[in-house]
């Protein structure tokens, strides 16, 4: 049995607890959300976008570390969804984790919903626009205090709006 195929069927029968903690993420509750999914073709989009977001945001590819300039972006405003424009961040809740990519430490509640991601052979937590389905970034559990939480982003699937401006209108 390949080690990816054994992970996948310990997770389905519920043996997570066997693996060690420092592979394990949280458990993000995904509670019920008002965002009606946008349905779009792979195709759509990719006219839509510039190759390097659209090949994170709907083929799930990691952009290299200090790539974007987001990383550094520390005005007020709002990180957005660079495919489908939903509101994903807040600065409020942006912080300097020294990996490269911009890291929050939890998103706007109902905004992204997650899904286990076994592409590295351990299981990590992945999450994505709630609206358009479009690849954000991974949540580990070494985050700072009080939620622990580190939203990793790729900065390339989001674009910042700051205070001043107002946020575009959802794009359809
Ligand atoms: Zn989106």
């Amino acid at each position: 049995m390949k080690r990816r195929t054994l992970l996948q069927t310990l997770a389905v029968i519920g043996v997570f607890p066997l693996i060690p903690a420092c592979w394990r993420t949280p458990v993000i509750g995904e509670a019920a959300s008002p965002i009606i999914p946008l349905k779009k073709s792979r195709k759509e989009w990719r006219e839509l976008l510039s190759p390097k977001p659209y090949q994170i945001l709907f083929e799930e590819a990691t952009e290299r570390p200090e790539s974007s300039n987001l990383v550094y972006e520390d005005r007020a405003g709002t990180f957005i969804c660079a495919a489908c424009y939903l509101p994903l961040f807040e600065s409020t809740h942006k912080y300097e984790s020294w990996t490269g990519w911009p890291s929050f430490t939890q998103p706007i509640a109902g905004h992204v919903a997650t899904k286990i991601d076994f592409s590295m052979i351990w299981p990590r937590t992945e999450y994505h626009c709630m609206r358009c389905g479009g690849h954000q970034g991974h949540v580990f559990s070494d985050g700072p205090p009080p939620r622990g939480e580190r939203w990793c982003n790729n900065g390339f699937a989001l674009k910042f709006v700051p205070k001043e401006e107002p946020l575009p209108a959802l794009r359809n």
